[in-house]
């Protein structure tokens, strides 16, 4: 128990990757990307600041994309080769899907640095910009956008819903005193080309953005695997409940029974080291604790850390310090 059982592949070094070598250098960290994409500052793109502020280089044992994997041979290809394992660990990330969308082909999604960059190119210029969706990612783009006029449109009762309501009385001020025009209750019926449609009317937009729709994105599988919204289904051991030999971490897992756990840096990073753990011999349950929410609206930030509300100067320090342990994690690697 404890020793390590025999060959471990971690499928994605994302922050549950990343996390999951740290524990264990014995094991086989593969990403496609040469380089991990710190998401909050993702945002300070938008505000001008370079791609290369958001993705920091790091050692893989691979750099390749994962091709497929095939559970009962216990193979991953990686670039068109057969590579064996004894346990695998899946952290292969989120996806974003609107395609639900009628009128989906004007609408464009924003996840990663290129999202980005393109967004900060063609904001030159325009008017109107509608996001679709007033979760902490609407928000924090919203608050992001200068000089046009931004409407977000929320379908729920309020913003930043799931989360004390205290965050959404704070987003919702600080939004408002921006001039950004916030639509509750309000759900899209329709993109058009120039106008977004919804029971109460229509919206003039130049540019049409969805901020949310976040599913796993788990690499095509020989065999079926059992999943919820494109995540693997664990137990509390973060085992797949379908092969035991397969482990899920991050934005990949869902933990059955487990109640709502929100795709976040902690759980990423907590799932991460968990699943090493229990894949090296251990059996420990993983018990998520998303203690700290800080959330960011232009240069104001608000959130909570355990039970206390944090505003400010403070809220702001413990955001930087937050980024700033996981780019120190990733030179660590
Ligand atoms: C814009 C944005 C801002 C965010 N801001 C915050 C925030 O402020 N605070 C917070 O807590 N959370 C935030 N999040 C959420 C947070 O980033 C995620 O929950 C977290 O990154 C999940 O970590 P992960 O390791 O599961 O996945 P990721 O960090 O996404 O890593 C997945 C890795 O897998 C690799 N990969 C994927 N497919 C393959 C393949 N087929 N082959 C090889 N490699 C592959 C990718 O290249 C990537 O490196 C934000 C998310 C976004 C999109």
């Amino acid at each position: 128990m404890g020793s390590m059982a025999g060959k471990i592949i971690i499928l994605g070094g994302g922050i549950a990757g990343v996390s999951a070598k740290l524990r264990n250098r014995n094991a086989v960290l593969v990403d496609q990307s040469p380089f991990m994409t710190i998401a909050p500052r993702v945002i300070d793109i938008i505000q001008g600041k370079d791609q290369k502020f958001s993705q920091i280089p790091r050692n893989l044992d691979y750099t390749g994309k994962v091709n497929k994997i095939d559970f009962d041979k216990k193979t991953v290809d990686i670039n068109g080769k057969d590579i064996f394992y004894e346990r695998i660990i899946i952290a292969t990330g989120h996806l974003q899907k609107y395609d639900f969308i009628r009128g989906s082909k004007y609408v464009q999604g924003f996840s990663n640095p290129e999202d980005a960059i393109n967004l900060r190119k063609q904001l030159v210029g325009k008017k109107n910009i509608v996001i679709i969706g007033g979760g902490y990612l609407g928000v924090e783009l919203a608050g992001a956008i200068k000089n046009v006029n931004v409407t977000i449109l929320e379908a729920g009762k309020s913003i930043l819903s799931g989360l004390p309501q205290k965050f959404s009385e704070w987003g919702y001020r600080l939004l408002s005193e921006m001039g950004v025009n916030i639509e509750l209750g309000n759900p899209v019926e329709e993109v058009q080309k120039n106008h977004v449609i919804t029971a109460a009317g229509s919206y003039p937009s130049d540019l049409t953005i969805f901020a949310g729709g976040f599913t796993g994105n788990i690499p095509p599988t020989e065999q079926e695997i059992k999943t919820r919204n494109s995540r693997i289904v664990v137990n509390s051991l973060l085992q797949s409940v379908d092969y035991p030999d397969v482990y899920a971490a991050g934005d990949s897992m869902f933990v059955e029974n487990g109640g709502f756990i929100p795709m976040s840096a902690i759980i990423a990073r907590s799932s991460g080291i968990r699943a090493m753990e229990n894949a090296m011999g251990y059996r420990q349950e993983f018990i998520p604790n998303n203690f700290a929410n800080i959330i960011r609206i232009g240069n104001q930030y608000f959130g909570t850390v355990g039970n206390t509300f944090v505003h400010g100067y403070i809220a702001h320090i413990i955001k930087e310090a937050a980024v700033a342990l996981t780019v120190n994690h990733i030179r660590e690697v």
